[in-house]
């Protein structure tokens, strides 16, 4: 069962990080099919080389669905090099994608995200490398539901701060870490994709999964695990761990 989270203390965290950093803005085009596109842009998956793999593929195919399943496999790999490695096999997945919203939607995917929250959800997670949180994030960021979104790579950074626990259960961080968002940021989309972004900053940059950079962190003051409050890694209550989780979307 999720602690009770102090609403007050989750404003001031967003409030204190938001202090250090500055407004965020996504790095991302935040329209659904756009989205599924860039982040088979790069491997491993990072906002600067699914950028680079971005720009490789507008300049010299597009990213329409037509565009792509017209250019075939070899000529996407050439241009998704630029994002990292295995571009092969990231070309076989935008072909899948494109051949999917061309076929099945028309081409307008944007068009099909309508209707219950549950099955906006399936349809999204039939797209390859995407599970719940990146569902949420395109639901979120494509303007379709205010859900509380978690940035997929960093939901530990939340329930460090309140709870000071390192979880070994993937989907319980990411649970927890969402209830807290759920219940203290007010459900609309500019602050849920404010919470989002800071959150994700955060544990690009200081609060990484493996050595946090406390000393020079801007919430230490009011974080549980700095406190060294139940500091340490809880038992799995079940379910896969984190080297065993699907891959997602950050
Ligand atoms: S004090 Fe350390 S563990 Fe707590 S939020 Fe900051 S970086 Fe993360």
């Amino acid at each position: 069962m999720s602690e009770a989270v102090d609403n007050n203390a989750v404003a001031e965290i967003l409030d204190r990080l938001e202090g250090h950093y500055g407004p965020q803005q996504p790095g991302w085009p935040t329209d659904p099919y756009e989205f599924l596109v860039w982040w088979h842009c790069g491997y491993p998956a990072s906002d600067a080389a699914c950028a680079k793999g971005w720009d490789a593929l507008n300049r010299s195919v597009g990213i329409q669905p037509r565009q792509i399943l017209e250019a075939g496999t070899a000529t996407l790999a050439r241009a998704l090099k630029a994002g990292g490695m295995v571009p092969e096999l990231r070309a076989v997945r935008l072909m899948e994608i494109a051949a999917r919203v061309e076929n099945e939607f028309a081409g307008d995917l944007r068009a099909a995200l309508v209707g219950p929250l549950s099955q906006i959800r399936k349809l999204l997670t039939k797209f390859p490398n995407i599970a719940g949180p990146g569902a949420d994030r395109i639901l979120l960021f494509g303007g379709i539901a205010p859900v509380a979104a978690v940035p997929s790579n960093c939901p530990h950074v939340l329930v460090r701060i309140l709870h000071g626990l390192e979880r070994e259960n993937y989907n319980l961080t990411y649970s927890e870490a969402q209830h807290a968002i759920e219940t203290s940021v007010a459900a609309t989309f500019d602050r849920r994709a404010r919470a989002y972004l800071l959150l994700k900053r955060h544990g690009q940059e200081l609060c990484k999964r493996t050595k946090p950079k406390c000393e020079m962190c801007p919430v230490n003051s009011v974080c549980a695990w700095f406190a060294g409050k139940n500091r340490g890694r809880s038992a799995p209550p079940g379910g896969r761990n984190r080297e065993g989780r699907r891959s997602d979307t950050g």
